[in-house]
């Protein structure tokens, strides 16, 4: 029984045209979908592929996606856990959960390992005044014992994602294992708008709809956001027994989502 869900290559596949904006995170992740397409091509001349990205950014900013797309684009299997799970859900069983993720990846390499909230087991060990901690320490050490083991031939790469990296243990980041590091931003104006035409590509929408302007209005929203966005204008729309999507419903959306956002960051989200 693995821990992981694990992602085929038939499954529909997520590319990066799926991804809007973020084109310069697209081109520095290109790199580690040649390298899981061919990796004999690298390690023939010696070359040893890297073996953990990690990406940094605010939630919903589009880092489990971004992950899935490098799969779905080197058409290799997809293995995510969540950070937090080991925590919540694996009682005592933490690092052989991780040695059997890691077990499974090999086997079907190249391929990759994606772990969400990184943080939630990564964080700096013995910060916890020994309260009751050494189970994520174990888990943290395993997932570092499993990447120490890679020579280099296994093929399998473990993209993590943050919003925390600065409480990160430095053991992380060093060179062979989380060493290369993408910045996930939340989207400009440009973003925005690709994000909204990715998102409106199956609603029928009225001539009125202006996504320009929409994007100008968004500013600080996410990619996750703007889906919610875009869902709750439909669902709006449909309660009024319209057959098209107006851009009354988009702004009577707005700011509901808006009010969703502000909330959270009082939260301190
Ligand atoms: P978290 O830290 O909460 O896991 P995340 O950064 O991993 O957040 P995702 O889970 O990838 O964010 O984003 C949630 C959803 O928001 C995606 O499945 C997608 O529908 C939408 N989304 C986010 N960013 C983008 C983007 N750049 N382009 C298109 N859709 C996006």
């Amino acid at each position: 029984r693995s821990t992981a869900k694990r992602y085929e290559p038939s499954d529909k596949q997520t590319t990066f045209a799926d991804v809007a904006g973020l084109e310069g995170v697209k081109a520095d992740l290109q790199e580690i979908v040649d390298f899981l397409k061919a990796p004999e091509k690298f390690q023939r001349l010696g070359g040893r592929i890297p073996k953990g990205v990690l990406l940094n950014g605010p939630p919903g900013t589009g880092k489990t996606l971004l992950a899935r797309a490098v799969a779905g684009e080197a058409g290799v299997p997809f293995y995510s856990v969540n950070g937090s799970e080991f925590i919540q859900m694996f009682v005592g069983v933490g690092a052989s959960r991780v040695r059997d993720l890691f077990q499974t990846a090999k086997e079907h390499a190249p391929a990759i390992i994606f772990v969400d909230e990184i943080d939630a087991v990564g964080r700096q060990r013995g910060a916890g005044l020994g309260g009751g901690h050494d189970e994520r320490e174990q888990t943290l050490n395993q997932i570092l014992s499993e990447m120490d083991g890679f020579s280099g031939v296994e093929s399998v790469i473990v993209v993590a994602a943050t919003n925390r990296p600065d409480v990160l243990d430095p053991a992380l980041l060093r060179p062979g294992r989380f060493d290369r590091h993408v910045t996930v931003g939340r989207p400009t104006f440009k973003g925005r708008q690709e994000i909204f035409k990715v998102h409106t590509r199956d609603v029928p929408l009225d001539n009125d709809v202006d996504l320009n302007r929409l994007a100008a209005v968004t500013i600080g929203l996410t990619g996750a956001d703007i889906r919610n966005l875009v869902n709750e204008s439909a669902l709006w729309a449909a309660r009024n027994n319209r057959t098209r999507v107006f851009m009354a419903d988009f702004d009577y959306a707005r700011d509901k989502v808006l009010m969703g956002a502000k909330r959270e960051e009082v939260l301190g989200q």
